[in-house]
Protein backbone atom coordinates (compact mmCIF):
# COMPACT_ATOMS: atom_id res chain seq x y z
CA UNK A 1 0.00 0.00 0.00
CA UNK A 2 1.17 3.40 -1.12
CA UNK A 3 1.05 6.70 0.81
CA UNK A 4 -0.49 8.85 -1.57
CA UNK A 5 -1.35 12.92 -1.25
CA UNK A 6 -0.61 14.24 3.08
CA UNK A 7 -4.26 14.90 4.11
CA UNK A 8 -3.08 16.23 7.27
CA UNK A 9 -0.13 16.63 9.50
CA UNK A 10 -0.98 17.08 13.21
CA UNK A 11 1.52 17.73 16.08
CA UNK A 12 2.31 14.10 16.50
CA UNK A 13 1.48 12.07 13.07
CA UNK A 14 0.71 12.66 9.51
CA UNK A 15 -2.23 11.08 7.97
CA UNK A 16 -1.98 10.05 3.90
CA UNK A 17 -4.59 9.27 1.47
CA UNK A 18 -3.94 5.67 -0.08
CA UNK A 19 -5.56 3.99 -3.66
CA UNK A 20 -8.14 2.91 -1.45
CA UNK A 21 -10.69 5.78 -0.54
CA UNK A 22 -11.77 3.73 2.53
CA UNK A 23 -7.98 3.60 3.76
CA UNK A 24 -5.67 6.22 5.37
CA UNK A 25 -1.98 6.05 6.40
CA UNK A 26 -0.76 7.09 9.49
CA UNK A 27 2.41 8.44 10.03
CA UNK A 28 3.83 8.90 13.66
CA UNK A 29 6.72 11.60 14.45
CA UNK A 30 9.03 11.80 17.35
CA UNK A 31 8.02 15.57 17.96
CA UNK A 32 6.55 16.31 21.33
CA UNK A 33 4.35 19.18 22.60
CA UNK A 34 2.20 20.03 25.65
CA UNK A 35 -0.06 22.73 26.88
CA UNK A 36 -1.75 23.09 23.42
CA UNK A 37 1.56 23.22 21.49
CA UNK A 38 3.09 25.86 24.06
CA UNK A 39 5.65 23.76 25.03
CA UNK A 40 7.68 22.04 22.04
CA UNK A 41 10.13 19.11 22.05
CA UNK A 42 11.08 15.64 20.22
CA UNK A 43 11.70 12.76 21.89
CA UNK A 44 13.65 10.22 20.27
CA UNK A 45 12.29 6.65 18.93
CA UNK A 46 8.67 8.04 20.09
CA UNK A 47 7.31 7.67 17.05
CA UNK A 48 8.20 4.50 17.16
CA UNK A 49 6.98 3.17 20.22
CA UNK A 50 3.86 4.84 19.86
CA UNK A 51 3.09 3.05 16.37
CA UNK A 52 3.96 -0.49 17.89
CA UNK A 53 2.27 0.45 20.83
CA UNK A 54 -1.11 1.63 19.76
CA UNK A 55 -1.45 -1.35 17.53
CA UNK A 56 -0.48 -3.83 20.04
CA UNK A 57 -3.34 -2.44 22.25
CA UNK A 58 -6.09 -1.73 19.51
CA UNK A 59 -5.43 -5.73 18.41
CA UNK A 60 -6.30 -6.46 22.06
CA UNK A 61 -9.11 -4.37 21.96
CA UNK A 62 -10.50 -5.70 18.92
CA UNK A 63 -10.20 -9.34 20.13
CA UNK A 64 -12.26 -8.19 23.04
CA UNK A 65 -15.07 -6.81 20.91
CA UNK A 66 -13.96 -3.29 20.53
CA UNK A 67 -14.06 -2.08 16.57
CA UNK A 68 -11.07 -0.04 16.07
CA UNK A 69 -10.01 1.52 12.59
CA UNK A 70 -6.84 -0.48 12.71
CA UNK A 71 -5.68 -2.46 9.86
CA UNK A 72 -2.17 -3.33 9.66
CA UNK A 73 1.22 -2.29 10.72
CA UNK A 74 3.13 -1.55 7.25
CA UNK A 75 6.41 -0.61 9.50
CA UNK A 76 8.30 0.70 12.56
CA UNK A 77 6.19 4.08 12.37
CA UNK A 78 3.52 3.61 9.67
CA UNK A 79 0.27 1.91 10.03
CA UNK A 80 -2.69 1.31 7.59
CA UNK A 81 -6.37 2.31 9.25
CA UNK A 82 -9.46 2.94 8.26
CA UNK A 83 -10.15 6.50 7.04
CA UNK A 84 -13.12 7.60 9.98
CA UNK A 85 -14.55 11.27 10.31
CA UNK A 86 -13.46 12.07 13.57
CA UNK A 87 -16.08 12.57 16.24
CA UNK A 88 -14.21 15.74 17.36
CA UNK A 89 -14.53 14.95 21.30
CA UNK A 90 -11.89 13.81 23.48
CA UNK A 91 -13.02 11.41 25.61
CA UNK A 92 -10.97 10.98 28.79
CA UNK A 93 -11.05 8.12 31.53
CA UNK A 94 -9.68 8.16 34.56
CA UNK A 95 -8.84 5.67 37.65
CA UNK A 96 -7.35 8.04 39.94
CA UNK A 97 -6.59 11.76 40.00
CA UNK A 98 -4.12 13.46 38.36
CA UNK A 99 -3.35 16.20 35.61
CA UNK A 100 -6.02 18.57 35.02
CA UNK A 101 -8.58 16.81 37.87
CA UNK A 102 -6.42 17.52 40.65
CA UNK A 103 -5.68 21.17 39.82
CA UNK A 104 -9.66 21.79 38.93
CA UNK A 105 -10.74 20.18 42.15
CA UNK A 106 -7.96 20.82 44.09
CA UNK A 107 -6.91 17.15 45.39
CA UNK A 108 -4.02 15.69 45.06
CA UNK A 109 -2.90 13.01 42.41
CA UNK A 110 -3.23 9.56 42.99
CA UNK A 111 -6.25 9.58 45.03
CA UNK A 112 -7.98 6.01 43.68
CA UNK A 113 -11.48 6.23 42.32
CA UNK A 114 -13.66 3.56 43.39
CA UNK A 115 -15.28 3.43 39.89
CA UNK A 116 -13.61 5.36 36.82
CA UNK A 117 -15.23 8.90 35.45
CA UNK A 118 -15.80 9.99 31.79
CA UNK A 119 -15.26 13.05 30.56
CA UNK A 120 -15.45 15.11 27.25
CA UNK A 121 -13.48 17.64 26.21
CA UNK A 122 -14.15 19.29 22.28
CA UNK A 123 -11.45 18.99 20.17
CA UNK A 124 -10.88 22.75 19.20
CA UNK A 125 -7.33 23.75 19.68
CA UNK A 126 -8.01 27.46 19.10
CA UNK A 127 -10.58 27.31 21.93
CA UNK A 128 -8.08 25.43 23.71
CA UNK A 129 -10.11 21.62 24.10
CA UNK A 130 -12.53 22.64 26.43
CA UNK A 131 -14.50 20.45 29.07
CA UNK A 132 -17.75 20.00 28.02
CA UNK A 133 -20.92 17.33 28.95
CA UNK A 134 -22.96 15.35 26.37
CA UNK A 135 -25.47 18.00 26.47
CA UNK A 136 -22.86 20.36 25.21
CA UNK A 137 -21.94 17.53 22.27
CA UNK A 138 -25.58 17.30 21.66
CA UNK A 139 -26.21 21.49 21.32
CA UNK A 140 -23.21 21.78 19.06
CA UNK A 141 -24.47 18.93 16.95
CA UNK A 142 -21.05 16.96 17.60
CA UNK A 143 -22.40 13.73 17.93
CA UNK A 144 -26.08 12.06 18.46
CA UNK A 145 -27.47 10.49 21.83
CA UNK A 146 -26.84 6.99 20.14
CA UNK A 147 -23.52 7.95 18.85
CA UNK A 148 -22.88 9.70 22.76
CA UNK A 149 -23.93 6.14 24.52
CA UNK A 150 -21.90 4.28 22.07
CA UNK A 151 -18.60 6.13 22.92
CA UNK A 152 -19.07 5.93 26.56
CA UNK A 153 -19.93 2.24 26.39
CA UNK A 154 -16.68 1.34 23.98
CA UNK A 155 -14.81 3.71 26.42
CA UNK A 156 -15.61 1.94 29.70
CA UNK A 157 -14.86 -1.33 27.86
CA UNK A 158 -11.34 -0.23 26.66
CA UNK A 159 -10.17 0.81 30.14
CA UNK A 160 -11.29 -2.70 31.34
CA UNK A 161 -9.47 -4.47 28.84
CA UNK A 162 -6.26 -1.57 29.32
CA UNK A 163 -6.39 -1.67 33.39
CA UNK A 164 -6.35 -5.64 33.44
CA UNK A 165 -3.46 -5.43 30.92
CA UNK A 166 -1.09 -3.14 32.35
CA UNK A 167 -1.26 -4.47 35.58
CA UNK A 168 0.07 -7.61 34.29
CA UNK A 169 3.02 -5.27 33.14
CA UNK A 170 2.95 -4.05 36.85
CA UNK A 171 1.70 -0.65 35.88
CA UNK A 172 -1.07 1.18 36.50
CA UNK A 173 -3.38 3.01 34.24
CA UNK A 174 -4.01 6.09 35.64
CA UNK A 175 -6.20 7.79 32.93
CA UNK A 176 -6.55 8.19 28.93
CA UNK A 177 -7.79 10.30 26.02
CA UNK A 178 -9.69 8.00 22.94
CA UNK A 179 -10.86 9.77 20.26
CA UNK A 180 -13.88 8.07 18.23
CA UNK A 181 -14.80 8.50 14.28
CA UNK A 182 -17.10 7.22 11.63
CA UNK A 183 -16.90 4.69 9.13
CA UNK A 184 -18.60 6.03 5.73
CA UNK A 185 -21.40 3.73 7.15
CA UNK A 186 -21.35 5.08 10.24
CA UNK A 187 -20.57 2.98 12.51
CA UNK A 188 -18.50 4.09 15.50
CA UNK A 189 -14.94 3.04 15.72
CA UNK A 190 -11.71 3.85 18.18
CA UNK A 191 -9.38 5.93 16.25
CA UNK A 192 -6.22 8.14 16.35
CA UNK A 193 -3.56 6.32 19.07
CA UNK A 194 -2.70 4.90 22.66
CA UNK A 195 0.47 5.82 23.95
CA UNK A 196 2.33 7.29 26.43
CA UNK A 197 1.44 10.85 25.04
CA UNK A 198 -1.91 9.85 25.48
CA UNK A 199 -2.28 7.75 28.50
CA UNK A 200 -0.74 8.29 32.12
CA UNK A 201 1.03 5.20 33.46
CA UNK A 202 2.32 4.70 36.55
CA UNK A 203 4.86 2.06 38.01
CA UNK A 204 2.90 0.01 40.26
CA UNK A 205 5.67 0.15 43.00
CA UNK A 206 6.89 3.19 43.15
CA UNK A 207 4.44 5.26 41.11
CA UNK A 208 7.58 6.63 38.71
CA UNK A 209 5.72 8.64 35.85
CA UNK A 210 6.53 6.37 32.75
CA UNK A 211 4.63 8.86 29.98
CA UNK A 212 4.50 12.01 28.46
CA UNK A 213 4.28 13.86 32.10
CA UNK A 214 8.22 13.36 32.15
CA UNK A 215 8.12 15.77 29.34
CA UNK A 216 5.44 18.11 30.02
CA UNK A 217 7.01 17.98 33.66
CA UNK A 218 10.43 18.37 32.45
CA UNK A 219 11.34 15.56 34.91
CA UNK A 220 14.11 14.35 32.44
CA UNK A 221 14.25 10.38 31.44
CA UNK A 222 11.92 11.02 29.01
CA UNK A 223 13.50 8.45 26.17
CA UNK A 224 13.90 6.27 29.16
CA UNK A 225 10.59 6.27 30.61
CA UNK A 226 8.96 5.58 27.02
CA UNK A 227 11.30 2.61 26.38
CA UNK A 228 10.73 1.18 29.51
CA UNK A 229 6.92 1.18 29.16
CA UNK A 230 7.38 -0.01 25.30
CA UNK A 231 9.76 -2.98 27.08
CA UNK A 232 6.96 -4.18 29.73
CA UNK A 233 4.42 -4.03 26.89
CA UNK A 234 6.41 -6.62 24.39
CA UNK A 235 7.23 -8.73 27.53
CA UNK A 236 3.77 -9.35 28.15
CA UNK A 237 2.43 -8.97 24.73
CA UNK A 238 2.57 -12.70 23.64
CA UNK A 239 0.76 -13.91 27.29
P1 LIG B 1 -3.43 16.62 16.46
O1 LIG B 1 -4.43 16.78 15.37
O2 LIG B 1 -4.08 16.70 17.82
O3 LIG B 1 -2.24 17.49 16.32
P2 LIG B 1 -2.01 14.17 15.58
O4 LIG B 1 -0.70 14.78 15.27
O5 LIG B 1 -2.02 12.87 16.29
O6 LIG B 1 -2.98 15.08 16.44
O7 LIG B 1 -2.74 14.04 14.18
C1 LIG B 1 -3.45 12.94 13.78
C2 LIG B 1 -4.84 13.38 13.39
O8 LIG B 1 -5.48 12.33 12.68
C3 LIG B 1 -5.71 13.71 14.58
O9 LIG B 1 -6.37 14.95 14.34
C4 LIG B 1 -6.71 12.57 14.64
O10 LIG B 1 -7.97 13.00 15.11
C5 LIG B 1 -6.78 12.11 13.20
N1 LIG B 1 -7.07 10.69 13.02
C6 LIG B 1 -6.72 9.64 13.80
N2 LIG B 1 -7.14 8.48 13.30
C7 LIG B 1 -7.79 8.78 12.14
C8 LIG B 1 -8.47 7.99 11.15
N3 LIG B 1 -8.55 6.67 11.25
N4 LIG B 1 -9.03 8.65 10.10
C9 LIG B 1 -8.94 10.00 10.01
N5 LIG B 1 -8.31 10.79 10.89
C10 LIG B 1 -7.75 10.19 11.95
N1 LIG C 1 -4.66 13.88 27.09
C1 LIG C 1 -4.31 13.76 25.75
N2 LIG C 1 -4.48 14.85 24.94
C2 LIG C 1 -4.97 16.02 25.38
C3 LIG C 1 -5.33 16.13 26.74
C4 LIG C 1 -5.17 15.05 27.55
O1 LIG C 1 -3.88 12.71 25.32
O2 LIG C 1 -5.10 16.97 24.57
C5 LIG C 1 -4.52 12.72 27.99
C6 LIG C 1 -3.37 12.91 28.97
O3 LIG C 1 -2.19 12.29 28.48
C7 LIG C 1 -3.87 12.18 30.20
C8 LIG C 1 -5.40 12.28 30.10
O4 LIG C 1 -5.68 12.61 28.76
O5 LIG C 1 -3.51 10.81 30.13
C9 LIG C 1 -5.98 13.31 31.04
O6 LIG C 1 -5.33 14.54 30.84
P1 LIG C 1 -5.70 15.80 31.73
O7 LIG C 1 -7.11 16.20 31.49
O8 LIG C 1 -5.34 15.54 33.15
O9 LIG C 1 -4.88 16.98 31.11
P2 LIG C 1 -3.39 17.46 31.25
O10 LIG C 1 -3.02 17.42 32.69
O11 LIG C 1 -2.61 16.50 30.40
O12 LIG C 1 -3.46 18.83 30.68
Amino acid sequence: MQKLEQVYEGKAKKVFKTDDPELYIVDYKDDATAFNGLKKGTIAGKGVINNQMTNALMRRLEKAGIPTHFVKELSERETLVKKVSIVPLEVIIRNLSAGSFAKRYGVEEGIVFDAPTIEFSYKNDELGDPLLNSYHALALKLATAEEIDTIKKYAFAVNDVLKAFWSECGVILVDFKLEFGRLSDGTIVLADEISPDTCRLWDEKTHEKLDKDRFRRDLGGVEDAYAEIMKRLLAHDAD
